[in-house]
């Protein structure tokens, strides 16, 4: 599907096409460093930003890059770089009810105060980096 969305402060907004509606949910240390609690967050296909001179880039890796306004902060992305896949963050849509979440990963991490209810693939962050390398 399409959609549109943008940070806290309005600067940085996009345009999505190709926006899948299963959500994906990380515990890793990273994503939760970064985003304040688990990363959610969706694949789409092409997207358009406005506002681009505010959205900037972190490299928090060799192989991912996570991207924020740096006017207000706002988690906006996940760069898989190998991929070139762009992970929108979900909490940036301007509607997120068509989300649901699909599965988690680095479920090991998760540092036990709370936990995402239903019954949907839960990996540990040994078992899907393996199933990475299997692709
Ligand atoms: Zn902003
Ligand atoms: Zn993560």
């Amino acid at each position: 599907m399409n959609a549109t969305g943008k940070c806290l402060c309005g600067a940085v907004r996009f345009e999505a096409e190709g926006v899948d509606t299963h959500a994906h949910a990380c515990h890793c240390d990273m994503c939760r460093a970064w985003s304040g609690g688990p990363l959610l967050a969706v694949s789409a296909g092409n997207v358009r930003w406005s506002g681009e001179s505010d959205l900037a880039r972190y490299d928090s890796s060799e192989w991912g890059a996570r991207g924020f306004c740096r006017r207000c902060g706002s988690s906006l992305f996940y760069h898989l770089k190998p991929a070139d896949q762009y992970l929108l963050c979900l909490g940036a849509f301007d509607d997120q009810s068509p989300f649901a979440l699909a599965d988690e990963i680095f479920v090991d991490r998760n540092p036990g105060g709370y936990a995402f209810a239903g019954e949907h693939p839960r990996q540990t962050g040994e078992e899907f980096l393996a199933s990475l390398e299997s692709d």
